[in-house]
């Protein structure tokens, strides 16, 4: 019974074994609760609970003990009933009320309240150590390099309830999400396990078992009703809205991703990667980046304490490098100085959560304060021009006019010289207009044909395919997780190149 089963982790092993011993001891207390009561003169009502107590104890054990990884949530009822006994044990201690239990058991002798002591440290014991052995079971079990497995049992059981139907199942979801999560640093990313974890448990705010153990009808119409409805019909207060807005909206977001990174299900909904769609290697094979690569040092290949410069630029995004590469342009001797790291467009990939957590600020995850929308910003040598569309647009009149007002934000710019530099920079990097056919969707040109025919081309709005720092297109359509391809004139690919040359 105590020996290995094939197939389990170590960590299910060792969480099996103390089950068992568990299991052995709390079988011990209730035959022990059983002759006190025959032989001894131990009141009656305390040995029938004991004896139910330990009994529980021990059958939830050889249950678990039985298939670890099919009943591993009678470990979860062997920990709660530990905390009951812990809660029910302080009680007593606050209470003051030790001496019948003492009595009961080992017999007038020992000091009122020693053996409830014991008893407490005992259970406590059980908690910490059950609770710190199921976790790293099921951890393991999952091979989870971040995620907690509440977290994760959360995220699966919503996967089951927005992808359903699918070949790839709510736990691979789940799994993906894991990853994607391990693989990179980021502050924020504790907000997605306490959404996870809050989804958990949300359900017992409306009097309904945990999310992960409800039947997958049950969650379905859970999601419905308190994440749309409720939300829609503005039933939660203002503060409990947001909240679970911001809980869902971060849950959804994680299962999606986990779900569209998985090759099968790119498969189903009929996605193919660029680079195996027809014609693709030929146009990758072809491409030439503008620039010779950039290079930069990292931490390791910095010696010494001091580095004498003329100028320090901090950030390498669109204001940086630009305010680099001209004060370069002048003779000047600068130091750029980049928090995120420098990924070579080489080593981008066609996948999308590898490259959020490469080249995005906290993986992507970067919620405003009140948790209402996201922020994307790119963290990486080339800012955000790495992870943007590459669209410039010169600033319309009425947002200049709005940063010029006097009795608004009166920001002072001198409006000639703001239209001379647009004009430069469309020429330095250069910004060009996107074609309608080639690379581009054609859904694009449609669009814009659809809006002539309709009349509504006129003042003051205008239509059009947008100008865009790209050139030479190949449409892969992974601008916003990095150009592997040297096309989007990034300050990756182009300007802080330019500036090393
Ligand atoms: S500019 Fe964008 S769409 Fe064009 S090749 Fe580069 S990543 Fe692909």
């Amino acid at each position: 019974m105590i020996g290995e089963v094939p197939g389990l982790t170590r960590a299910e092993q060792r969480l099996r074994v103390a089950l068992i011993l568990l299991g052995l001891l709390s079988l011990a207390f209730a035959i022990g609760y059983v002759l006190m009561g025959v032989l001894g003169d131990s009141e009656y009502p305390f040995v029938a609970n004991s004896l139910a107590k330990d009994g529980f104890f021990a059958a939830l054990c050889a249950i678990a003990v039985a298939d670890i990884r099919r009943f591993s949530f009678t470990v979860a009822l062997v920990i709660g009933g530990h905390v009951l006994l812990v809660l029910g044990l302080a009680s007593a201690l606050v209470a003051g009320d030790t001496k019948t239990i003492s009595h009961t058991i080992v017999g007038p002798g020992l000091g009122a309240g020693t053996l409830v002591w014991v008893w407490l440290g005992a259970a406590s014991a059980i908690v910490v150590l059950f609770s710190w052995l199921y976790e790293s079971a099921e951890r393991a079990r999952f091979g989870l390099r971040y995620l907690g497995h509440a977290e994760f049992r959360a995220l699966a059981a919503l996967a089951e309830v927005l992808v359903p139907g699918h070949d790839v199942s709510p736990e691979r979801v789940a799994a993906n999400v894991d990853s994607y999560l391990a693989g990179f640093p980021a502050q924020g990313k504790w907000r997605i396990r306490i959404a996870l974890l809050g989804l958990a448990i949300y359900p017992l705010l409306w009097l309904r078992p945990p999310f992960t153990i409800m039947s997958l009808d049950m969650r379905r119409r859970f999601v419905e009703r308190r994440f749309v409805v409720d939300v829609w019909d503005r039933r939660l207060p203002g503060p409990l809205r947001t909240l679970s807005q911001a809980m869902i909206r971060a849950a959804q977001q994680m299962a999606f991703l986990g779900f569209y990174g998985e090759e099968r299900a790119q498969r189903e909904v009929g996605y193919l990667p660029f680079s195996a769609r027809p014609g693709a290697a030929e146009a990758i094979a072809e491409a030439h980046r503008p620039h010779p690569p950039l290079r930069c040092l990292g931490p390791r290949d910095i010696h010494g304490e001091t580095i004498t410069t003329d100028v320090v630029v901090v950030g390498s995004g669109a204001g940086g490098a630009i305010a680099a590469y001209r004060l370069a342009e002048r003779g000047r001797d600068v130091l750029v100085l980049e928090r995120g790291r420098h990924v070579d467009p080489t080593d981008f990939t066609e996948s999308e959560s590898t490259q959020l957590g490469q080249l995005y600020a906290d993986g992507a995850l970067t919620l405003s304060k009140d948790f209402r929308f996201q922020v994307a910003q790119g963290m990486c040598v080339g800012g955000s021009t790495v992870v943007n569309n590459g669209v410039c647009f010169d600033l319309p009149d009425r947002v200049l006019d709005r940063w010029l007002d006097a009795d608004g934000l009166d920001a002072g710019l001198d409006a000639a010289a703001l239209r001379a530099s647009f004009v430069r920079l469309r020429d330095f990097l250069p910004v060009v207009p996107m074609r309608a056919t080639g690379p581009l969707n054609p859904g694009g040109a449609k669009f814009v044909e659809g809006v002539r025919r309709l009349g509504l081309n006129h003042a003051p709005w205008t239509f059009g395919i947008v100008s865009a720092n790209i050139g030479d297109c190949l449409g892969c359509g992974y601008c916003n997780i990095g150009c592997a391809y040297g096309k989007k004139l990034s300050m990756l690919d182009n300007v802080l190149p330019r500036a090393l040359q």
